[in-house]
C-alpha cells in the first residue's frame, strides 16, 4: 500500500460514468413517504436523493466486473465463470467446495435445511433476520451469545462482534454438544452496527467449539471490512494484508454462507461454501431444487465473472480503506454534531440510537421508524429502520421482540457517493436532531407475518 497522503482515505479510482438522481420538494416527499406507509422499503426509488437504505446490492460495479459481463458463458451446465469463480473463493477465502446461490438467503436456506434438526440450537453473534429465520424455518432456535458491549451503543469496546465464551459454554453446558448443529459467527455484525469480531476471540471460540465437535458456519457477508478492522486494531495485525487476514478469519471456519451483494460489489448473487465432502454433497443436490444446477445456482454465468473480479477487488487495502473511511467520515461528522450513533462507528454504516435521539416516543411507537420517514422528509435521504419492527415478533409468545439498539441505519453503498454527499446526509441529520421534539412516533396498521419490516405500513399517532 503506497500512502502518499498520509491520512486520508481518497478513492483509488475515478468515475467514468455517472447516474443522473433526481432533487424533489420537501412537498412532494411527505406526499410520498404517506403513500408508502411510512415504511422506506416501500419508497419509489424515483423519489429517492440519496439512498442510503442498504449498501445491498447497491455497489458500483468496476470497469473489470462490467468488462466481465461480456465474458458470461451462458451454458446451462458447467459455466467457465463458475470453475473461475469456484477457484476464487478456494485462494481468497480458502473453503473447498462451492454451490452457488441467487443470494445470502438461498444459501442460507440450504445450510440451516441440512444441518439444523427439529429442537437444535444455534448459537451466534447476535441475530441477523434472514438467518435467523431461516434457522427456525428448518426447527432450531437462535441463541445469542454476543459481548453484552454489543447491545451498548455507548460502549467503545473495538470488537463488539466478540462471541461471550462463557454464554457459549453455558449453551453446551445446557443443551448439550449434541443438539447444536453448529455455531452461527458472522463477520462484520450487521444488527450490531457494523461492528468486526477479533481473530482472537475467533480463535478461542475454534478451540472451545473443536473440544465438542461443533462446526462454524461463517456469515461472511463483510468479511473483508472486519478483516480490515482488524488490521487497524487488533494487536499482531498491523503488517498483514486484508487478504491474508480474510483468509485467516475463514480459516477459523468450517463453512460460510455469502451475500456477494456486498463486499464483493455485485448486483445480485451469494454462494454457500463448505469444506466437509457430505455437507457439500447434499447442498449440491438440494441446490437444484431450490436455486438452480449446482454449476450456477441461480446466477447468469455474466454474474459469476463479475462476481469473480469483485471478490479479488474487495480484499485490495487501498479498496478497504476508503470504503471505511468514507463510512467514517460521516460518523465523525455526526459525533461533531452531537448526534447520538453507535459508537465506535462500524465498517458499512451509521446507526443513530434512536432512543436516544427520540427519548420521548416509547418503543412501541416505533421511534427508529419514526426518525427514517422524517430524515426523508427533510432532505430525501433513505435510511432503513433496525429496531423493534424488524426484531419482529415472539415466536412462542406472539408479543413484539423489543430490542435494546433501537436503530436508525445510514448504510453507504460501495463506490457509489461522493464526500460532497456525506456532507448533505449529515447536515440534513442534524437539522432533524434540532427539531426532533416535534416528531411523535407511529402505529403500524398492516403487519405481513415474516420479515415484517420490509412491507409492514404505519400511520403517524
Ligand atoms: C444481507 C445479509 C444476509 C442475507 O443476504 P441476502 O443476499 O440479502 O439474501 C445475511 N447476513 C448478513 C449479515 C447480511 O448483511
Amino acid at each position: 500500500m503506497t500512502d502518499t497522503i498520509k491520512h486520508s482515505w481518497a478513492e483509488p479510482y475515478k468515475i467514468k460514468m455517472v447516474e443522473p438522481v433526481f432533487m424533489t420538494t420537501r412537498e412532494h416527499r411527505e406526499e410520498a413517504i404517506k403513500a408508502a406507509g411510512y415504511n422506506t422499503f416501500l419508497l419509489k426509488s424515483r423519489d429517492v436523493y440519496i439512498d442510503l437504505l442498504t449498501d445491498s446490492g447497491t455497489s458500483a460495479m468496476s470497469d473489470r466486473q462490467w468488462a466481465g459481463l461480456m465474458l458470461g458463458d451462458e451454458a446451462y451446465a458447467g459455466s467457465r465463470n463458475f470453475y473461475n469463480l469456484e477457484e476464487t473463493v478456494s485462494k481468497y477465502y480458502g473453503y473447498k467446495h462451492l454451490v452457488p446461490t441467487h443470494q445470502g438467503r438461498g444459501a442460507e436456506h440450504i445450510i440451516s435445511q441440512i444441518m439444523i434438526k427439529q429442537g437444535d440450537v444455534v448459537p451466534g453473534n447476535m441475530y441477523f433476520t434472514t438467518t435467523k429465520l431461516h434457522q427456525e424455518m428448518a426447527g432450531g432456535k437462535f441463541i445469542d451469545i454476543i459481548v453484552d458491549a454489543a447491545h451498548d451503543p455507548n460502549s467503545l469496546y473495538a470488537f463488539k462482534g466478540d462471541v461471550d465464551l462463557d454464554k457459549m459454554q453455558q449453551v453446551i453446558d445446557t443443551y448439550g454438544p449434541e443438539r447444536i448443529p453448529y455455531v452461527s459467527i458472522a463477520t462484520t455484525v450487521n444488527m450490531a452496527g457494523g461492528q468486526p469480531i477479533s481473530l482472537g476471540n475467533l480463535k478461542e471460540l475454534r478451540a472451545l467449539t473443536h473440544k465438542y465437535g461443533i462446526k462454524i458456519i461463517h456469515d461472511m457477508t463483510r468479511v473483508a471490512e472486519n478483516a480490515f478492522m482488524i488490521q487497524q486494531k487488533e494487536e499482531g495485525y498491523q503488517h498483514k494484508s486484508v487478504a491474508e487476514i480474510t483468509r485467516e478469519i475463514c480459516d477459523q471456519t468450517d463453512g460460510a454462507t455469502m451475500s456477494a451483494k456486498k463486499d464483493a460489489m455485485v448486483n445480485i448473487g451469494g454462494f454457500l461454501a463448505v469444506n466437509d465432502d457430505e455437507i457439500f454433497d447434499e447442498a449440491r443436490n438440494m441446490v437444484v431444487i431450490y436455486e438452480g444446477l449446482h454449476t450456477y445456482g441461480g446466477m447468469a454465468g455474466r454474474d459469476m465473472e463479475a462476481l469473480a473480479i469483485g471478490i479479488v477487488e474487495s480484499v485490495q487495502d487501498d479498496h478497504i480503506k476508503a470504503r471505511v473511511g468514507q463510512v467514517h467520515y460521516l460518523g465523525n461528522k455526526l459525533l461533531e454534531f452531537g448526534v447520538p450513533i453507535v459508537k465506535p462507528v462500524g465498517t458499512h454504516g451509521i446507526f443513530l440510537d434512536a432512543r436516544e435521539f427520540l427519548p420521548h416516543v416509547p418503543q412501541d411507537k416505533f421511534p427508529a421508524q419514526a426518525l427514517a420517514a422524517e430524515l426523508y422528509i427533510d432532505s430525501g435521504v433513505r435510511a432503513m429502520e433496525r429496531g423493534v419492527v424488524s426484531a419482529g415478533r415472539n415466536k412462542e409468545t406472539g408479543e413484539h421482540n423489543y430490542p435494546k439498539l433501537e436503530l436508525v441505519r445510514l448504510t453507504i453503498p460501495r463506490r457509489v457517493y461522493t464526500q460532497a454527499h456525506m456532507d448533505v446526509v449529515a447536515e440534513s441529520v442534524a437539522a432533524v436532531f434540532t427539531g426532533r421534539d416535534k416528531i411523535k412516533g407511529l402505529k403500524m396498521v398492516y403487519e405481513p407475518k415474516y420479515l415484517r419490516f420490509f412491507q409492514a405500513r404505519f400511520e403517524k399517532v
